[in-house]
């Protein structure tokens, strides 16, 4: 029964997404439904029974809509779920708003110069929320139409499956209960520590040490996969992945490799999950997690120290020789014609994210630089932000011969799934410069290359919110240079 209702969810879905689709069209025909228009409320007084089925759980379907802000023409501001992840605007106003703003485009929030215009709604919203909003590329008229996704599953896809989680949780599950139940089981407290931790998205897998800066990579240790994040870690992973499919035998296992994250670690320590029964393997699920990550310590732990024992030995296999160990990387100039934009993003520990940017020529002079302190978002969003405020200034300066470096694989790998992402409004319009009428490359360079961007990225912090040209360099970034300049290398210790 429930099901079922999943099932209605997603042919709701399906009107919106294929509205050009054969039966769409017939059904919206009929009916006389616009789903280009997305109407709170499905014409169902009169219609057939799949019709009036569908808009039952219209709502449902529209709570899930999550928004990228493109031109802005379809998005209501205070209705529509479109900042980061905190929801409809409109629960989360300060005071009353206005009536002649309540039905606000996302387009009326711009002033006349393009930039948001903060007197209309800032006073309304709480100053994290206002961060949030400044970091959001604000609606240009000349993009293309607002994009939505369904919120509610990482690839940003329907599935019923997460239909059927968000009606479950309609029915049993509220926050508060699902965290409880973290606590509630007399196991060991470490273990409950770190149930805590992973339901958080916490524990120092190599995804979370990168957000903090700690680690220059997300790679995982143990497959060599592109990121490893808690999910990744505690389940996908090959060597964990196989443990859990011993653990499950001849249990039902369809959902437990598909959950989200928080799902999966909340349904089955609960024992809400199809696993059977139950008490017995809520148990085997917590003191299993917990195993697989000691054991994920040891093994990385292990790997690295046999990595240093063979650097070791080769580097004293080299002095032998008389060669010298090349692990030193710094800064290069660009060949000659060529200039160099370095770009970078930093984040402060309060949430607050700057970026920042530098061009330099094959001498190593200094051509321009950009800071821009950004409000409250993600590194990767900062990172995306000093590229494409980097590329602006370059392109205004009329450079035509540019080599680009950034040291986050993950916005090199963002701009190379060019149609995976492409709904993030910023890659497209990052993608849209570089295919302009010049010659740019974008490379991925290690942190130790980079050091005058992250530079420019944290002084963003301290200046004004907002993008700020620099036509000669900061007081700060003249070590950086001069080091570059000279080609000064740093030693780059891999940390797993
Ligand atoms: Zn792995």
């Amino acid at each position: 029964m429930h099901m079922n209702e999943a099932l209605l969810m997603k042919l709701g879905w399906g009107l919106l997404v294929n509205s050009n689709s054969y039966w769409a069209h017939v059904l919206c025909s009929k009916y006389g439904f616009d789903p280009t228009i997305i109407s709170t409320s499905l014409p169902t007084k009169y219609g057939s029974y799949l019709w009036k089925a569908i808009g039952r759980v219209w709502l449902k379907v529209l709570q899930r809509l999550r928004w990228n802000v493109r031109d802005g023409k379809r998005i209501r501001f205070w209705q529509d779920a479109w900042v980061a992840d905190v929801g409809p605007l409109v629960n989360l106003a300060v005071a009353p708003i206005p009536e002649a703003i309540l039905h606000d485009w996302v387009a009326d929030a711009i002033s006349f110069d393009g930039s948001w215009n903060w007197s209309r709604f800032g006073f309304l919203l709480p100053h994290n929320v206002v961060l949030m909003i400044a970091a959001i590329k604000p609606p240009t008229p000349i993009s293309k139409a607002d994009q939505f996704y369904w919120g509610s599953s990482n690839s940003r896809m329907f599935t019923a499956r997460t239909a059927y989680n968000l009606i479950l949780g309609n029915v049993v599950q509220d926050e508060e209960v699902r965290w409880k139940s973290i606590w509630k089981w007399r196991g060991p407290h470490r273990i409950q520590m770190f149930l805590w931790l992973a339901a958080k998205e916490r524990i120092k897998c190599k995804a979370e040490l990168y957000r903090r800066h700690i680690g220059v990579d997300m790679i995982c240790m143990r497959c060599g996969y592109a990121v490893e994040d808690t999910a990744h870690a505690l389940r996908d992973c090959v060597t964990s992945r196989r443990i859990w499919n011993m653990l499950l035998a001849g249990r039902e296992n369809v959902s437990f490799f598909t959950l989200p994250t928080r799902d999966w670690i909340f349904t089955n320590i609960q024992g809400t999950g199809n696993h059977g029964n139950n008490r017995e393997w809520s148990c085997i699920f917590r003191v299993a997690i917990w195993c697989i990550w000691v054991a994920r310590n040891h093994m990385v732990r292990d790997i690295r120290v046999r990595v240093e024992e063979i650097l070791r030995t080769f580097e004293a296999f080299q002095s032998d020789s008389g060669l010298r160990v090349q692990n030193m990387f710094g800064w290069l100039p660009p060949r000659l014609p060529y200039y160099k934009l370095n770009s970078d993003g930093a984040k402060k520990g309060s949430g607050l994210v700057g970026a920042g940017g530098l061009i330099r020529d094959a001498t190593g002079r200094w051509h321009g630089g950009l800071c821009m302190n950004i409000g409250i978002c993600s590194v990767t969003i900062a990172e995306l932000w000093g590229l494409y405020q980097g590329l602006i200034l370059a392109w205004q300066m009329g450079i035509i011969l540019l080599v680009v470096e950034i040291d986050s694989l993950c916005v090199t790998q963002l701009l190379n799934k060019k149609s995976l992402n492409a709904t993030l409004s910023l890659v497209n319009d990052i993608l849209g410069l570089l295919s302009r009428d010049w010659q740019v490359s974008v490379h991925h360079v290690y942190r130790e290359a980079n050091f005058a961007a992250d530079f420019m990225a944290s002084h963003a912090l301290t200046l004004p919110l907002g993008l700020h040209y620099f036509t000669t360099p900061p007081l700060g970034v003249k070590t950086w240079l001069r080091n570059d300049g000279l080609g000064t290398a740093f030693p780059r210790v891999f940390k797993p």
